[in-house]
């Protein structure tokens, strides 16, 4: 249940009426049952004096584009609270019309834009106002009885508005409704299928009637018994119910093709998930969003069970029934509930998919609560076709602006946690990929904190660990795109006379026969990218010119090398692309220490900087060099090359 998060202390190191508008924002932010990603606004009316010394009203309202959680002064636009209220009055305003006329009533002409609800803020007659879409709230109101649960849980203590679209329609509604219905003892007004609001003299009076306001709504539903959902039976699960990784790569395939682009599926499966989803009214209760601003993260409707084709043609059934001059968004699903995947959620990025599953989370505690208080009755589809195609709606989302290289891609790394390895995990996470790291080095697995990589101890001798973590990687990020084949060792120099079978061995295990393994393990995933698959091996300069000492290496290099140019040959048909990089004398790994350095660049009589530089242009060549080219390798520039090896290196005399 919802709780009061105020602290006098914290509430003190937020100066000011607009200061105190920041901290209980944040506090509204902080609770996820009460606002999700961007949901939610709120606002303060200061008086001010202008630069003409005259005193004027001014309502700070949350910019779009701000998220309550982490919102700061800067995050809310100063709009003339006059001419914005005004605004209510007219009969009719467009979108553009609004907009402008927000934008052109602010006093800080570098402001964000108002919120889409700003003239509503400005109407209602309190220096605070708070809104949210609060679970407990709209359980109540996504119901065929959802005025009378209401007033049930609120009496008179609040005003009720019907279920119209956010915007000016909303806002001169309200500002018709509200004066006529409310009284002394109102506190606050509930939004039908929508969310709730609440007022007061300051902004911890505000936040605590909206907290108040909430957990009357909690308490209402525990009267009726729908609070509790019990604890989800745990499945005893065997090897054998672990949803096959091939079946993903594909769902994730047909989606991405639906969507026009690639995007990634992530899998959230577990007891919660796995009962929802194998519920046997499902398809009459998943419905749609429980507040309507959700649907441009969901889509109207889930995709239950895997048939995209089928969703595809209700899509496009939806929009030919409601649209009017609307150019089609695409029709791929973002939320899947299946009965062994659980809940699994696509997007452009591994965030935006994050952003979906939350979202579906609390809308399956949403829909499972309002089951038992009667059912749950999501708004009409037109209603949330209008949300859907609104156009200040789909600017939040055209915000995030042009999409990275790799968006929505998949990227495997081998011998990720030092030197070329990890450079190419941040050459392919800044172009958008996901990416997987591998390492023998258990430090992979803490390397990076953030939801778009995974590290992953492997040895990638060993099959059964190749086919663990390629399986770990598809349920984390759906798909396979892009494989860089970094991993290798390089043993200390050694002639042939002296050479020994099993370093000889030892060496070509790693070099190549690892290799190998990974190649033919990742094939079938890499024939199902959406844009193509993409493999970069990392070569050597050793293979067109071989060092003595290096026997195994360069031996290991070269058929490494030739392994590359037949996957080539052979995967051509399936749209994979296949390249080499032969990087030298690449100094900042881990194999070259100070010590060996200095040791290497003595024998040749040089300085150490000299022989960092030994090459044709004089340049050093670092992992981040090796690591940039080999991710441009998988990018548009090379869309046609294939089969191809290129020197990074410098320039050597013995290559040229
Ligand atoms: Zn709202």
């Amino acid at each position: 249940m919802v709780e009061s998060l105020w602290n006098d202390e914290e509430g003190a190191s937020y100066p000011g009426d607009l200061g105190s508008r920041v901290y209980t924002s944040r506090l509204l932010g902080r609770d996820k049952s009460l606002v999700l990603h961007g949901g939610g606004n709120t606002s303060v009316k200061i008086r001010e004096t202008n630069r003409f010394g005259e005193e004027e009203e001014i309502l700070y309202v949350k910019g779009s584009g701000w998220d309550l959680e982490t919102i700061e002064a800067a995050g809310f636009s100063p709009v003339r609270l006059g001419a914005a209220a005004r605004l209510a009055t007219l009969p009719r305003l467009s979108d553009p019309e609004m907009v402008n006329e927000l934008r052109t009533a602010m006093t800080l002409a570098s402001a964000p834009t108002p919120s889409v609800e700003a003239i509503l803020h400005a109407v209602l007659p309190f220096k605070y106002v708070d809104h949210t879409h609060a679970d407990a709230v709209v359980t109540l109101t996504n119901n065929p009885d959802g005025e009378a649960l209401v007033r049930e849980a609120y009496g008179d203590s609040v005003v009720v508005i019907p279920y119209v679209m956010p915007g000016f329609d909303l806002a001169r509604l309200c500002a018709e409704r509200f004066p006529a219905a409310a009284g002394p003892q109102t506190v606050g007004m509930v939004l039908l299928n929508h969310g709730i609001f609440s007022f007061g003299a300051t902004a911890r009076e505000s936040y605590e009637r909206m907290i108040e306001l909430v957990r009357r709504a909690e308490r209402l539903l525990e009267r009726r018994g729908a609070w509790s959902l019990g604890r989800y039976p745990q499945t005893p699960e065997t090897p054998a119910d672990a949803p096959d990784p091939l079946a993903i790569a594909r769902l994730r395939h047909e989606v991405s093709r639906a969507a026009g682009f690639p995007m990634v599926l992530v899998s959230d499966r577990n007891p919660r998930t796995l009962a929802f989803a194998r519920r046997e009214d499902l398809s009459r209760i998943a419905q749609g969003p429980a507040t309507p601003d959700h649907v441009i993260r969901t889509k109207r409707l889930p995709l239950i069970g895997r048939d995209v084709a089928a969703y595809i043609q209700e899509y496009r059934r939806y929009f030919d029934e409601h649209a009017k001059s609307h150019t089609m968004l695409d029709p791929a699903p973002r939320v899947i509930l299946d009965p062994e995947l659980g809940l699994a959620t696509a997007g452009r990025t591994v965030k935006d998919a994050a952003i979906a599953a939350e979202i579906y989370e609390h809308t399956m505690d949403i829909i499972e609560r309002a089951g038992r208080l009667g059912g749950y009755r999501a708004l009409p589809a037109r209603d949330l076709f209008d949300m859907e195609y609104w156009d200040l709606e789909q600017a939040k989302l055209a915000k995030a602006g042009k999409p990275p290289l790799f968006a929505g891609e998949v990227a495997l790394v081998t011998g990720a946690a030092s030197g070329i390895g990890r450079a190419a995990v941040e050459a392919l996470l800044s172009r958008g990929a996901a990416v997987v790291g591998l390492d023998i080095d258990s430090r992979i697995e803490a390397m990076l904190s953030r939801r778009d990589f995974l590290g992953l101890r492997c040895d990638v001798t060993v099959e059964g660990e190749v086919t663990a973590a390629l399986a770990r990687g598809i349920e984390a990020f759906g798909g396979l795109d892009l494989l860089v084949l970094n991993a290798g060792i390089f043993p200390a120099a050694r002639r042939i006379a002296e050479l020994p079978l099993a370093e000889w061995d030892r060496v070509m295990r790693v070099n190549l026969d690892a290799n190998l393994l990974l190649m033919r393990l990742s094939h079938p995933f890499l024939k199902l990218a959406p844009a193509g698959g993409r493999v970069v091996v990392i070569g050597s300069k050793n293979v067109p010119a071989p060092g003595p000492g290096a026997a195994a290496y360069s031996a290991s290099k070269a058929a490494l090398h030739q392994l590359a140019r037949v996957a080539a040959l052979e995967w051509g048909r399936d749209g994979i692309r296949v390249n080499v990089l032969h990087p030298n004398a690449v100094f900042d790994t881990g194999v070259w220490t100070d010590e060996v350095l200095a040791s290497r660049a003595a024998a040749y009589n040089l300085t150490v900087e000299e022989y960092r530089r030994n090459n044709v242009l004089r340049v050093e060549v670092t992992s981040r060099d090796v690591a940039e080219l080999a991710a441009e390798l998988c990018g548009p520039r090379f869309a046609k090359t294939t089969g191809a090896w290129i020197p990074v290196d410098g320039g050597n005399e013995r290559v040229i």
